[in-house]
Order: C-alpha cells, then structure tokens, then sequence
C-alpha cells in the first residue's frame, strides 16, 4: 500500500474483490419525473437498501475484512452515533469480529438502539465526543483496531465500489451526484469513475448549516465550522485538521460543490417518497434535492445516488406529510 494521499483505482477494485459476498450490489431505477425536470436521463442508485441502511457499510466491511488475525481476535472500534456505527458494527459482528462503539452520555436512546440492534457493544462515557474519544485511544492501546468513517484508505477504497458500480449500472454516464460531508464517499467515487472514465462530471452536494469540506475548500487547508442542527445530520461533523486523504482527493477530483438550505433538503425527502417510492434520510436525498432546486444543470445522462435512509420514521412522517419543519428553531 503506498503512503501517498491519494487512494488508486487498484486499491478500489482490489476493495471490491475484499467486499465481495458481503455487500449488496443495490438497484438502480430511471426517474420519469426528474428526467422530465432535467431534460436529460437521470437514474438513481438505491444504496439506501445497503445492508444497515447506507453506504457506510462498504467501507466498513473492506476494513473488517481487511484485518489480520490478530487483529480480528482482538475486534474493532469506533466512534460514531450514525451511520457509520451501524455500519461497522454490522460488518463486525457478521464477520464474527467483536465491535465496540463509543459515544456520549447525551446520544438519544434511539440511536443508542440502533446500533445495539447491528450487533455492537455501547460504551456510554461521559458527556461529550472528546471523552469517548480517550475510551476509544484506551481500547486501541490494549490491542483493538480503530475504524475511522472516512478519512482513511480501506474506508475510502470500500465506499469507491460504488463507484465501479455506477459505470456498470449506466455506462454512458456523463454527470455523477455525490453527498460531501468528510469526503470518504465522494474521494472513492470520483477516484474510480474518474479512474476508468475521466471525463464524468464529480458533483458534490452538502447542506448550507455547518459544511465543514467547502469551508476548507474555500480556505485551503482543513478548518473547523460551527455544527448546527439540520435535517442532513449524516452530513455534520468536520474533516478533521490533520486531514490525510480526502480533502487533497476532494479538491483535486470533484469538479464542483453545490450546497442546500433546509426547506430544499425537506423537498428531496418529499420528492423521494411521493415521486420514487423511497424513504430516504436527509443526506440521502440531497442529490435529488439540488436537482429540484436547479442548483445543478445535468450535462449528459445523470446518476444520483440515494445513500441512506436511517431517519427517524416520526420526522419522516411529518416531512413528507407537508410539515414545514425547522430543526434549529425545534432545538432553540
Ligand atoms: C456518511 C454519510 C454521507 C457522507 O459521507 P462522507 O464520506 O462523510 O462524505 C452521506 N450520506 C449518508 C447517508 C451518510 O451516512
């Protein structure tokens, strides 16, 4: 494996012969009605039907199984109250690796749940991320394998298939939407479908609230943003300030950056359910969304991906019911 920052077109097909068995190749259905909208084909990849409900399980799998036995013996852990939780615990425990998930005392019991549901062990420490973290450094000193959710190469490698998978879904693809949060899933897209086919558009859709990859775009080098409540919580978070891989691979691969406020996340989700007959989480409909809003103009036929549909069932219920819902005022 080399040192360098970027991850290669071989470590993604290699990742794909790692994740094979494991990993639902997911359906891909024409959308009439956005293909109406944008007066090109658009096609979405349903990779919210992926084993614990997003992509995250890509990732997680290729590094599960990318461990030694000593390594596997000794399991894994990792720090998320999301979807990379689930992923990884569920990936674990289907290797038969133990996986330990740490988070905060302040993580809403149904999340807490969830990722009990997937197999893992909680261990609720203190009152904020920091102090899961010293948990977590605790466990790796006695011989367990952190996982982290993107900024790694066997994360980054494993979210890539997707990728591969896309050119073989709709080989005339000419434009790919992604969602950006750290950048593990769009670095490993664009790396393969850039790899075997260079001149497919890489677009990257974020929310407006608390982007931290375009503010380091716009700054150059990984900075820090407020974290504020949005209906894409699957796409908070930073990138980290010792950011190894993917911010050089976001900067170098994806052609542009869109960005979405709250009301257009909501239509995605609305859009999702009543036009494609999918339930899909905030994050997971914002390619949808920013096509709706006309944030993108689609060149050439059109693949949006849908990349998970962990929401909570109430709020979806509401959304798609017409509620006009704000997440920050709810908070205030
Ligand atoms: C994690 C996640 C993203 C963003 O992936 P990154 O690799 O952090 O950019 C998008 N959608 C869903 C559903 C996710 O869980």
């Amino acid at each position: 494996m080399s040192g360098d920052a970027f991850v290669s077109l071989a470590e993604i097909e290699a990742a794909r012969e790692t994740i094979a068995g494991a990993v639902r190749h997911t359906p891909v259905e024409t959308s009439t009605s956005l293909s109406e909208l944008a007066g090109v084909p658009v096609r979405l990849k349903l990779e919210h039907l992926q084993h614990s409900g997003s992509f995250k399980f890509r990732g997680a799998t290729n590094a599960v199984r990318s461990l030694n036995d000593a390594e596997r013996a000794a399991g894994v852990v990792g720090v998320s109250t999301g979807n990379h939780g689930r992923g990884l615990a569920r990936a674990a425990t289907s290797a038969g690796v133990r996986c330990v998930v740490a988070m905060s005392e302040l993580v809403p019991r149904n999340k807490v749940d969830a990722i009990r549901g997937e197999g893992a062990e909680v261990l609720i420490t203190g009152r904020s991320q920091d102090e899961a973290q010293r948990e977590v450094d605790r466990l790796v000193g006695e011989g367990m394998t952190m996982v982290p959710p993107f900024d790694d190469r066997r994360i980054i490698a494993g979210q890539g298939t997707l990728g591969i998978e896309i050119l073989e879904d709709m080989p005339e693809v000419e434009t790919v939407l992604i969602q950006l949060s750290g950048g593990g899933l769009i670095a490993g897209v664009a790396a393969a479908v850039k790899g075997r086919k260079p001149e497919v558009r890489v677009i990257g859709v974020s929310m407006e609230r608390g982007a931290a990859m375009q503010a380091s775009l716009a700054a150059g080098r990984p900075v820090e943003v407020e974290e504020l409540p949005t209906l894409a919580d699957s796409l908070g978070g930073g990138i980290g300030l010792k950011n190894r891989h993917t911010f050089a691979m976001v900067r170098d691969l994806v052609d542009e950056v869109v960005m979405l406020s709250e009301p257009e996340i909501a239509a995605g989700i609305h859009h999702c359910y009543w036009q494609e007959r999918q339930i899909v989480e905030g994050a997971g409909g914002v390619g949808v969304a920013a096509l709706l809003a006309g944030k993108v103009v689609p060149r050439g036929p059109t693949m949006l991906l849908l990349s998970g549909g962990n929401i909570d069932m109430s709020l979806h219920h509401r959304i798609v019911s017409g509620e006009v819902v704000d997440l920050a005022e709810e908070a205030a």
